[in-house]
């Protein structure tokens, strides 16, 4: 099938850090965009003439609204291409044209098993989609763990909300490990300590989720193997390249 491009303007841009910002984009069109939590978008960027190079998956960071709004982190990536316009040329009022939505790493329909989260940078945007679905629409679980890493403390994404969800939710944690923070009390290193280490009740039912990039990924599947009945159902993952 022919994919459905849309073109959305860009309501509103957060620097977070110098690595990290966040916007968000209004759809021109009435009709609300429908996507599942976790799914993502391919953007047709301003970053030259040939069309294949110009396209950039990001994965949305909300749920369906009214408002018909997409929102979304990105990490900047030295000498990247769509790094540079999103932190040096994006404006409020730019089109993003878009297809999608797109992808199969969404919100598990069986919540009812302990869930273990691994994020690494905006690899945190799906798993924020998916908590959100879940407050939303008060869908049960049994537990979640979020294990999310990041470089500096300015570099955390979406810390606030993860309190809250943890003030809220007795059933859920999350850890937030550091690589290169000196102002850090929390955990620091990789995310991979964390995870092998976490007490896990149930480890034939747990279910793995993974998003960012391939060292992280590769460095997960490798530890995680192992330890699981049945690395097909009890691990996904989401490669952001
Ligand atoms: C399904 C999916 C969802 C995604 N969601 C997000 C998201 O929510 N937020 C987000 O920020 N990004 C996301 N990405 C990544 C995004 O699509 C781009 O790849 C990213 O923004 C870099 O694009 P760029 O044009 O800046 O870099 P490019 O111009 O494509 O590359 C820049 C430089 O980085 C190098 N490079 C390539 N890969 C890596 C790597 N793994 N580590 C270090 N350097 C590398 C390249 O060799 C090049 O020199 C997602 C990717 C996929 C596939």
């Amino acid at each position: 099938m022919k994919a459905k491009w849309h073109i959305g303007r860009v309501t509103d841009i957060e620097h977070i850090s110098k690595t990290k910002l966040s916007f968000s984009i209004k759809l021109k069109e009435e009709q609300q965009f429908e996507f599942e939590a976790g799914q993502f978008v391919t953007m047709d960027l301003p970053l030259g003439e040939k069309r294949r190079q110009r396209w950039r998956s990001y994965s949305i960071a909300n749920i369906p609204n009214v408002e018909n709004k997409l929102s979304f982190s990105i990490g900047y990536l030295e000498n990247g291409l769509a790094s540079a316009y999103f932190f040096e040329q994006m404006s409020i009022g730019d089109e993003i044209k878009f297809k999608g939505p797109e992808g199969t790493f969404v919100l598990p329909a069986n919540l009812n098993r302990p869930i273990i989260m691994i994020a690494t940078g905006t690899g945190v945007v799906p798993f924020i989609s998916m908590l959100r679905k879940i407050k939303q629409d008060k869908i049960p679980f049994e537990s979640i763990h979020l294990i999310y890493g990041s470089r500096l403390v300015e570099d955390i994404l979406y810390h606030s909300e993860l309190e809250e969800w943890k003030e809220e939710f007795g059933n859920f944690q999350f850890d937030i490990v550091l690589s290169r923070a000196t102002n850090w009390n929390g955990t620091k290193g990789y995310v991979h300590d964390t995870y092998l280490n976490s007490d896990i009740h149930d480890e034939e039912q747990v279910l793995y989720l993974l998003c960012g990039w391939t060292s992280m990924i590769d460095e997960a599947m490798l530890n995680l193997f192992p330890k699981v009945n049945d690395p097909t159902k009890q691990i996904k993952y989401e490669l952001y390249g």
